[in-house]
């Protein structure tokens, strides 16, 4: 049994209610999460609220808070990282990288400006585009990477003088948790706020009153209604959405060169990455090489609970996933897919999926079309490269991309006609809080990270400060006489 608590006002507060949380190596509930009422809810909007004019009045104070709250974070990798691997089954190595690139991305912000810009400056008038905080931000994370994921937010947000309402994944509600914990005694009282429960929850976030701005990661389906939601009250919203990446090899790239890239590309968190690779492209010539050095990488990786050393991939996160991504191996399968490696699920208690590497299957099939947001992998061959990115983008994804070749010049080019937010060259998955991260179609609108993503937390205000004496304007001296 775990003992955390949610984060409203600067306090720990209890709940009637909890959830039980399954580790999912053994899918067995290991701890209970608070479950968040209407009234705490209300609860937390308020205190976010209350905390905003004296959070937006101190940049100074936001950007120490900032660098402090990454120091907590190393600081308490040992507490941190095992409960994220115990929820969410990564290795207990990547659970370490994830908290540190928590800090990472409180550090990046905590230096990064807010732009202000003079746009004029003369004997009329000085004007200046100054960028304000919203105000109070709902954040909803999902379960691949929910203490990043969770940063991605709170970063910038709280940098550009918003507070917040945070509300993790129901599957992973602990790590996210523990970190408003250890953040209490940084940042002022209501500045961040932790609730927890279940999808519930997040619809009544995302039609509360108080919140300017939701800032959702998550799927397609729910991103729709979330946007649904903001729509009445108009608030602002950003969304990271689902992805469904090519990567497509050209035919000068060496196959023995690439294969690493799009193997890591692929599989990294069990595959359970939004701008994973989910399809790969491959040229006719080399498309049985291909298959089979992704098999056997696929064969040799040491799938276990993340707890154990040497463990490199772990299970997949929950029931509803796990039977999804069974269910779209099975489908391809039954549509005269090869399993190369893999194919079914481990004979073991927990959420344990064979990686998989499917040869033989093409677009039109479902674990192609869809996003399987899992270990496994589909192969497919094409003749012509134009066609091959007409296949690419034949889709409502549009989150990243990448090819492979030897000319990197040839394959920027072709890079740049893939419909995605992310076009990467000889490389998957280069993600960092100074790139802006997000999706065209439907993988999302809005990025987050970067300048640009610290921007979507503010509007932006013109300030014109008139140097005449007159106080008259082109359009307002046409009606002085
Ligand atoms: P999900 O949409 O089921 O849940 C995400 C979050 O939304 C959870 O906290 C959930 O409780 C909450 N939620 C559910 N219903 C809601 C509602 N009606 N209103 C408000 N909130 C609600 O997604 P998931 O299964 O947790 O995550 C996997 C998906 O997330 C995949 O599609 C993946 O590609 C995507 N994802 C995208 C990015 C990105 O940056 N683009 C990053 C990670 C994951």
């Amino acid at each position: 049994m775990t003992d955390v608590s949610m984060t409203i006002g600067g306090e720990a507060v209890a709940t009637e209610g909890t959830f039980g949380v399954l580790n999912p190596a053994t899918a067995e509930v290991f701890a209970e999460a608070p479950e968040c009422s209407r009234a705490q809810l209300d609860a937390a909007m308020d205190a976010a609220a209350k905390a905003f004019p004296a959070w937006r009045a101190d940049e100074d104070a936001r950007r120490a808070c900032l660098r402090e709250a990454a120091g907590v974070l190393l600081a308490s990798l040992e507490e941190l990282a095992p409960l994220l691997t115990a929820e969410q089954g990564k290795p207990l190595n990547d659970a370490n990288l994830e908290i540190f690139g928590s800090a990472m991305w409180c550090t990046y912000f905590a230096d990064l400006e807010v732009p202000r810009q003079i746009i004029q400056d003369d004997d009329e008038a000085l004007v200046e585009v100054v960028n304000r905080p919203l105000g109070v931000v709902a954040a909803i994370t999902p379960w691949n990477f929910p203490v990043n994921l969770a940063f991605w937010k709170i970063a910038p947000a709280l940098l550009a003088g918003n507070t917040m309402v945070l509300k993790p994944s129901p599957f992973t509600p602990l790590s996210t948790l523990k970190a408003g914990e250890l953040l209490r005694s940084i940042l002022p009282p209501g500045v961040l706020n932790v609730v927890s429960g279940g999808d519930d929850l997040g619809a009544w976030m995302t039609g509360h009153p108080v919140p300017r701005k939701i800032s959702f990661t998550g799927s397609i389906e729910t991103g729709k209604l979330v946007a649904a939601a903001a729509a009445p009250d108009l608030k602002r919203v950003t969304l990271e959405l689902g992805g469904n990446d090519p990567a497509i090899i050209l035919d000068d790239a060496d196959p023995a060169a690439v294969v690493d890239g799009i193997f890591g590309g692929a599989f990294a968190n069990n595959g359970q990455i939004c701008s994973a690779i989910k399809r790969v492209y491959v040229p006719e010539r080399m498309y049985d090489e291909v298959v089979e050095a992704l098999a056997a990488r696929a064969k040799a990786i040491t799938v276990g609970d993340g707890t154990e050393i040497g463990t490199r991939l772990g299970p997949i996160n929950n029931a509803p996933q796990f039977a999804r991504v069974s269910e779209l191996v099975a489908d391809a399968l039954a549509h005269g897919a090869r399993a190369a490696a893999g194919g079914r699920a481990m004979d073991r208690p927990g959420y344990f999926f064979e990686p998989t590497v499917l040869s033989g299957v093409s677009d039109g099939v479902r674990i192609v079309d869809e996003e399987q947001f899992g270990p496994a992998l589909p192969v497919i061959s094409y003749r012509d490269v134009d066609d091959a990115v007409d296949r690419a983008n034949a889709t409502h994804f549009g989150l990243s991309g990448s090819v492979w070749g030897t000319d990197t010049d040839r394959a920027t080019e072709v890079a740049g006609r893939l419909e995605a937010g992310t076009a990467w060259v000889n490389v998957h998955l280069a993600l960092g809080p100074q790139f802006p991260f997000g999706g065209f179609k439907w993988s999302g609108i809005g990025v987050e990270n970067g300048p640009w993503g610290l921007a979507e937390f503010t509007e932006i205000q013109t300030v014109h400060r008139s140097r005449t004496t007159s106080g008259l304007s082109p359009v307002t001296s046409m009606v002085v006489p």
